[in-house]
């Protein structure tokens, strides 16, 4: 691969909770294994490119998720995008509107059914701390995040939750976020890769087609220091 492009999709709309940290992640990741990088912003008011290798898409307020929704429906790349099997990472509003239907402004709204998960509303806000263990099969260890949202979601069966949670709520207080194929969902702002940088490099992988062995290591002591220490802070706070 020459140069590998990474779309983060609508900064205009869901760029709310400093998620596009997880493009400059990715990006930095990336050249420091001398891969090329070409990040894309691409507008509400844009095509979403078919051509990228990978697309991230971030969190929002419940009107900016709603119009994220139906634009992105009336577009269908990112419905391509997952059918070919592009690695796709979704943080909370974004994860919310892959699945069949999510709840904002006082009602449900059709999602892109990219993932079998639906969403609706919560008894109270869920905000603070996260904490989980990753799914086994990812090889990505626990996982830290902050999580801001008023949304349950409700995992179907083709989809595995990404994490089981040890702190905080996650889709419903059992649960984190989900994956399918090379598809993964999550609440974890922070943003999510910078504290997870584990989990950067399995997108990363999956969108160069290697194994996250056979990237070359990354002195990852400041990050992997904070998120032990998140972790231990919120296991010993249970
Ligand atoms: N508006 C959605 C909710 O509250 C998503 C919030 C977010 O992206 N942080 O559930």
């Amino acid at each position: 691969m020459s140069t590998l492009r990474i779309v983060w999709l609508y900064p205009d709309l869901l760029s709310t909770y400093g998620d596009r940290g997880n493009l400059l992640v990715l990006a930095h990741r990336a050249r420091a294994r001398g891969i090329d990088v070409e990040p894309m912003q691409v507008r509400s008011d844009q095509r979403v490119p078919h051509s990228a290798d990978m697309y991230l898409i971030g969190g929002g307020e419940d009107g900016p998720q709603a119009v994220a929704a139906d634009r992105l429906l009336q577009d269908g790349a990112l419905n391509r995008a997952a059918e070919a099997g592009k690695p796709i990472l979704a943080i909370c509003a974004g994860y919310q509107l892959l699945g069949s239907s999510f709840y904002a402004n006082g009602r449900a709204y059709e999602g892109l059914n990219i993932l079998d998960l639906r969403s609706d509303r919560g008894p109270s806000r869920a905000v603070g701390e996260i904490a989980g263990d990753a799914a086994p099969q990812l090889g990505i260890g626990q996982i830290t995040g902050f999580e801001n949202h008023g949304g349950r979601t409700h995992l179907g069966e083709a989809v595995q939750p990404l994490a089981r949670v040890t702190a905080g709520i996650g889709n419903d207080g059992a649960t984190e976020g989900a994956w399918a194929g090379h598809v993964i969902g999550t609440y974890m702002h922070g943003p999510g890769l910078a504290r997870n940088p584990r989990l950067a490099d399995l997108l990363l992988a999956w969108a160069i087609g290697v194994d996250p062995s056979q990237l070359p290591p990354i002195d990852d002591t400041w990050p992997e220091r904070l998120r032990a220490e998140r972790f231990q802070a919120l296991s010993t706070a249970q």
